[in-house]
């Protein structure tokens, strides 16, 4: 499953600008374009290969999301970041852009794109979509959970065929098995050679004369399977994921679907995401405050011990290094706030209000905030820091 870096099939640098990108691939489609290298297997996979990585690099918002996530990043909508990958059509749709309307390069293929271009149609069978959910400390650790998925899979009597036996599984006469079939026509230019899906099999490269009763042909029955996701580290709420081939099963043989996951975050009980940092809202009473204490407080992590030194204010904040959530694909990690709220008293006893009046004559109980007190505004921007 693992794909090699976009930039590295370019040949171009991270910092590579559009123009860059552009004529790296440039140079790439015309090398290995199929019509310059038939049957050359290994060729229309570079090909395709330099499709993928001209579509996500050329687009500002991709291309920050493969900086950023990989190739997971893209893996949501028009990515291909569980594999898959571009069809032709998608590729032949995109050359206008690079190579410009009546480019040389466009009547030297003999025009660009459309159809079907020699090859096999393979089906592709649909997505899947789950919802996983997680809670603070799984997506802090990254964790691996087992889904069962109801799912279309291979019918197990024909083996995904779509056939009833072997005896009613043939080639296509027409086309021999190709799926396309090549036409010569003589223009005032010339013999011009065009290729069309062929019309007995629809491009499948097979005829079958017998269906499987099972599926009815389908090739695909509903089943079950469980699987096991890794989840990395630092994923965060509608986020996706996707594992190539492992959605639903194609018709007749053809290439599985993606699963694609999207991530839940369970909200915790007493703890608060904010990005890559976890924050926590701590009361103690203002006798605290005054006199300092240590406290537990809940992280990710388990319990830790904090200092609350003599003499704190209410609207401190306290600073856990690298006890929040990491960034995804890097070492980078957040950190948790320690929000210091002073609780004042909602309801208090006639002796209590009695011991409060006394203090509240005593010449240190008058607020005199001076030049050590941060303003909230120096601890907005700490925060943010
Ligand atoms: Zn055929
Ligand atoms: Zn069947």
């Amino acid at each position: 499953m693992s794909k090699r870096d976009y930039y590295d099939i370019l040949g171009v640098a991270r910092s590579a600008d559009e123009k860059e990108i552009k004529s790296a691939y440039r140079k790439l489609a015309i090398k290995y374009h199929p019509d310059k290298n038939p049957g050359d297997h290994e060729a229309e996979e570079k090909f395709k290969e330099a499709a993928e990585a001209y579509d996500i690099l050329s687009n500002s918002q991709k291309r920050q999301r493969y900086d950023q996530f990989g190739h997971a990043g893209n893996s949501a909508s028009g990515g291909y970041g569980g594999g898959g990958g571009m069809n032709m059509d998608d590729i032949f749709s995109q050359f206008g852009d690079i190579f410009g309307g009546g480019h040389p390069f466009e009547s030297f293929f003999g025009g660009g794109g459309g159809g079907q271009r020699g090859g096999r149609r393979v089906a592709r069978g649909s997505n899947l979509r789950i919802k996983v959910k997680l809670t603070l400390e799984e997506i802090a650790k990254g964790v691996e959970k087992k889904v069962k998925v109801n799912k279309q899979v291979s019918c197990h009597s024909c083996e995904g065929t779509g056939a009833k036996d072997k005896s009613s599984f043939h080639t296509c006469k027409t086309c021999g098995g190709s799926g396309s079939v090549r036409r010569v026509t003589n223009t005032i230019l010339g013999q011009m050679q065009t290729t069309s899906t062929c019309p007995t099999c629809n491009g499948e490269g097979v005829e079958i004369t017998a269906k499987c009763t099972t599926c009815r042909g389908e090739g695909l029955e509903r089943g079950e399977e469980t699987i096991a996701i890794n989840i990395p580290a630092g994923v965060s709420e509608g986020m996706q994921l996707s594992m190539s081939g492992k959605g639903n099963a194609a018709p007749r043989g053809g290439i599985p679907g993606d699963l694609i996951i999207l991530i839940e975050e369970v909200p915790h009980e007493s703890l608060k995401r904010d990005g890559l940092n976890v924050i926590y809202d701590l009361y103690i009473n203002f006798v605290d405050a005054t006199l300092g204490t240590s406290v537990e407080v809940p992280t990710i992590d388990g319990k830790a011990k904090i200092k609350i030194e003599p003499g704190t204010q209410g609207g401190k904040i306290l600073r856990l290094k690298g006890k929040g959530i990491p960034e995804v694909n890097s070492y980078h990690k957040g950190d948790q706030l320690v929000y210091v709220n002073i609780w004042t008293p909602k309801a208090v006893s006639n002796e209590e209000k009695e011991l409060l009046n006394k203090l509240k004559e005593s010449p240190n109980f008058k607020p005199q905030p001076g030049k050590s007190e941060k303003s909230f505004f120096e601890r907005i921007k700490e925060y943010f820091e």
